[in-house]
C-alpha cells in the first residue's frame, strides 16, 4: 500500500504575545457544558479555562474549540481582558481550524457523552450509560458505553477504542472472506494492524494485515484496501498485471483508490 500523507498540524498553540490581525468572525452556536462564554459586543467567545503553571496566557485551538491556559494568579477579569484584546486573532484561528477540519476526510472524534466517532463513514454518537452491562450499539447511530457519568475522556476513549477494534475485526474479516472467495489464491492468515503509516500489507508468505482504522470509512474504501492486499497474493508489485488482478476482484475500484490516496491516516483522531 501507498504510505499515508504526513501529519498535518491539528493544533495551533498561540502565544499571548502574538499580533491580532484579521477580520472578526460570526458568533458561535450555544456554549457546550463546561465551557465559559465571554460576550464581546456583537460576538461571543466560548472557551475552556485551564489553570497552569506558566507565566503567560496561552491560547490553543483544536477540536474542543478554544482553550485558554492561564497562571493561577491571573484573575478571571484579566483573562477576559486578554481574550477581548486578542478576539480578532482568536476568531480567525478558530475559522482557520474549522476550515482545516472540514477538509479532513473523517471528522474528529470527541470522547465525551454526546461526542461522535466515525464508523463506516457515518458518525456514531457516544452515550454514557452507567446501568449498561457492556459497550453496545443502540440502533444505527448510537454507541452505549457502560461507564459512569463521571468518566473522563481517557476512559471513554479506551472503551471506544476496544469496541472499534472488535468491530474492525468483524467487518474487515467478513469483507476479506467475501473478496477472497473471488480468487484462487487465499491468504494464509490475516490480522489487524494499528500502524500509522499503512492501510494494509501483504507478506511473501501470504499474511495480510489490515489497519483497524479502516472501520472508520465507508465499505468501498475498505473493499479497495482488502482487494489491493489480496491481489498482492498474485502479484507482489504494482505493475499492470497487479492492477488487472485488483480489477477482477473489485471492478471499478479506481474511484475508491483515489479516495484512499487522499486519506490521511496519521491525522485520524483515534
Ligand atoms: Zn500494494
Amino acid at each position: 500500500m501507498k504510505r499515508a500523507a504526513p501529519l498535518k498540524g491539528q493544533q495551533l498553540t498561540l502565544l499571548f504575545d502574538q499580533p491580532p490581525p484579521g477580520p472578526p468572525a460570526r458568533p458561535s452556536p450555544p456554549a457546550a457544558p463546561g465551557t465559559r462564554r465571554l460576550a464581546l459586543g456583537t460576538f461571543a467567545v466560548d472557551y475552556t479555562l485551564r489553570r497552569a503553571r506558566r507565566r503567560s496566557i496561552g491560547f490553543t485551538v483544536d477540536d474542543r474549540g478554544l482553550t485558554v491556559a492561564a497562571p493561577r494568579w491571573v484573575s478571571l477579569a484579566e483573562i477576559e481582558a486578554a481574550i477581548a484584546e486578542k478576539q480578532r486573532w482568536i476568531h480567525r484561528k478558530l475559522a482557520e481550524y474549522r476550515d482545516w477540519r472540514a477538509r479532513q476526510p473523517v471528522h474528529g472524534a470527541s470522547f465525551v457523552d454526546g461526542g461522535t466517532v466515525p464508523l463506516l463513514g457515518r458518525p456514531l454518537t457516544l452515550r454514557l450509560r452507567p446501568a449498561a452491562r457492556c459497550t453496545d450499539r443502540a440502533g444505527e447511530a448510537e454507541l452505549h458505553l457502560a461507564l459512569p457519568a463521571s468518566a473522563g475522556e481517557a476512559q471513554v476513549r479506551d472503551a471506544v477504542l476496544s469496541w472499534l477494534q472488535a468491530e474492525a475485526r468483524r467487518v474487515l474479516g467478513s469483507r476479506l472472506q467475501l473478496l477472497a472467495a473471488r480468487q484462487q489464491v487465499q491468504p494464509r492468515s490475516w490480522s489487524l494492524s494499528s500502524a500509522r503509516t499503512q492501510w494494509g500489507t501483504c507478506t511473501h508468505d501470504g499474511h495480510i494485515r489490515l489497519n483497524w482504522r479502516l472501520v472508520h470509512f465507508p465499505l468501498p474504501v475498505i473493499d479497495y484496501v482488502v482487494a489491493h492486499e489480496l491481489a498482492h497474493l498474485q502479484e507482489m508489485n504494482h505493475g499492470p498485471s497487479f492492477w488487472r488482478a485488483v480489477g477482477r476482484l473489485l471492478p471499478g475500484f479506481e474511484a475508491a483508490r483515489d479516495e484512499v490516496r487522499k486519506l490521511d491516516l496519521a491525522a485520524l483522531p483515534i
